[in-house]
């Protein structure tokens, strides 16, 4: 089969297997009842501009209406008044590693055990939540950590994002598996290749990731020639799309970006390259493949650090080298992939994965609108994901997972992803993070939303937690961020 023939089967998918996805039968309960936010400046994510005095109607953990500020609160509906702050669909990070670095013990400071690293993780996936990030795409991690946490999350022990995880990204034998210890399922030949994609479907996994190129996080690695052949790539990707599942490709050097882009992969990692090719880049807008570009990622390769005066690179001196030159073609790429009506996520790709606002803010310094940026954190992301049915906007149907800022996003988009001025972040209809709900107070959320919120005419009292049938304990600002990179 040639690629160009596969390239326009792929496009002809239209694959529905959500109920089968790990990550949403790992969703705690939805908040039963309802919810009435007011007073909403709304950026609902389908692209209409923000729309002043909404308001919006939660039910059972799902958006059942769009209305006005002026209208009465519907019956037995828990009112919250927004006073103008502003509302929108939880935030999506296309493109992350979900593990923590552990700390580096003092010499005579007892070694670590085992278990630490998975307790940081939850502290991780706790913290990205209060930051208003309620989906998160998991795209290589370590070990079994990542399925460990969800299921943990599944059974109520703690709160945190939706987790989609790739299971072991599929790689060719190459050096990036010496240095990813855990994280690869090295993979020769068609048949061992498809192989690999079940095994990662064995692991629970939600899509599968590939490798078609070298990192240039690996300095034994060279991005620029395909990691794997057109034939081993045609048969991750036949097989995945076989099985219902999408396929993300990492993808630096032209060569591998082409194959995955012919081949039908859904999400391009990286592509920063891509503005040297319009014909790709129209390629994927006309297909919609989605480019999920993670800048921060050069950043932080690179030792720049935006936020306090600097921070020393401590990658090996090629790399930073290569990294700053990446970062000119990235923005490039992005500005490109936008003319050119790529469709675009966000990806933060760096540590500690919880500081995912951080690529938006990077998105709109590379030439994004803060509007468009938004989009790429919600709707786009969402479409990254294979989950735009559900996530990432605010309309009828879609799950109450909201983010209220006391901030507005357009202007200040440093905003999004700060806990302080995450004001209150909803999980399917339930309050779990976010200053509204006070400092210090994990495990108080029924007290702190019925005291910011006034309940309608019949006086019920606001029940919207699920925390308490499903034993999850709620979140709120006492997590302290782990030490990580
Ligand atoms: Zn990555």
């Amino acid at each position: 089969m040639s690629g160009r023939s596969l390239f326009a089967a792929a496009g002809a998918r239209n694959i529905d297997v959500m109920t089968r996805m790990p990550c949403l039968l790992a969703d705690p309960d939805p908040a039963p009842g309802r919810m009435w936010l007011t007073n909403a400046r709304l950026f609902d994510g389908t692209g209409a501009p923000v729309r002043p005095n909404a308001a919006v109607l939660v039910e059972d953990g799902r958006i059942a209406r769009i209305g006005d500020a002026a209208e009465p609160a519907p019956e037995g509906a828990a009112v919250v008044d927004l006073a103008g702050r502003t509302l929108l669909p939880g935030l999506i990070d296309a493109h992350a590693h979900l593990f923590a670095e552990p700390p580096s013990p003092a010499e005579g400071a007892e070694p670590l055990w085992p278990g630490v690293g998975a307790h940081l993780l939850a502290a991780g996936l706790r913290e990205t939540l209060r930051r208003g990030f309620t989906t998160v795409r998991d795209v290589g991690s370590y070990g079994d950590e990542v399925v460990t946490a969800r299921q943990a999350m599944r059974y109520g022990a703690f709160r945190g994002p939706r987790v989609l995880t790739c299971g072991r990204i599929v790689s060719a034998s190459a050096p990036g598996g010496r240095f990813f210890d855990g994280m690869y399922r090295e993979a020769d030949g068609p048949d061992e290749v498809r192989k690999a994609v079940r095994e990662q479907v064995r692991r629970g996994a939600d899509f599968v990731k590939v490798m078609t190129t070298g990192a240039r996080s690996v300095e034994l690695e060279d991005p620029a020639p395909a990691q794997l052949t057109r034939a081993e790539i045609a048969a991750l990707v036949d097989e995945a799309h076989r099985l219902g599942y999408r396929v993300a490709a990492h993808a630096e050097g032209i060569d591998g970006t082409e194959l995955a882009i012919r081949l039908g992969v859904d999400t391009i990692e990286h592509g920063m390259y891509l503005a040297r090719r319009p014909d790709l880049l129209d390629a994927m807008a006309e297909s919609g493949q989605v480019l999920v570009p993670t800048l921060s990622c050069y950043y932080g390769v690179a030792g720049i650090d935006s936020r306090a005066g600097g921070e020393a690179a401590s990658w090996t001196p090629p790399l930073v080298e290569l990294a700053l030159r990446n970062l000119e073609e990235a923005g490039r790429t992005l500005t490109a992939a936008r003319a050119a009506g790529v469709p675009i996520a966000l990806g933060h790709d760096w540590q500690p994965f919880s500081d995912a606002g951080i690529e938006l803010r990077r998105m709109v310094h590379h030439g994004l609108s803060a509007h468009e940026a938004l989009l790429a954190a919600t709707a786009t992301g969402a479409r990254a994901l294979g989950l735009a049915d559900r996530l990432g906007t605010v309309r009828v149907g879609t799950l109450a997972d909201l983010v209220v800022l006391d901030a507005d996003p357009l202007t200040d988009p440093a905003a999004v992803g700060d806990p302080e001025r995450t004001w209150l972040v909803l999980q399917l209809g339930a309050p779990v993070a976010g200053t509204a709900l006070g400092p210090g107070q994990v495990g108080s959320t029924r007290a702190a939303i019925s005291a910011s919120a006034r309940t309608a005419a019949d006086s019920r009292p606001v029940t919207h937690t699920s925390a308490a049938h499903n034993g999850a304990r709620p979140v709120s600002g006492t997590v302290v961020t782990p030490g990580c990179a």
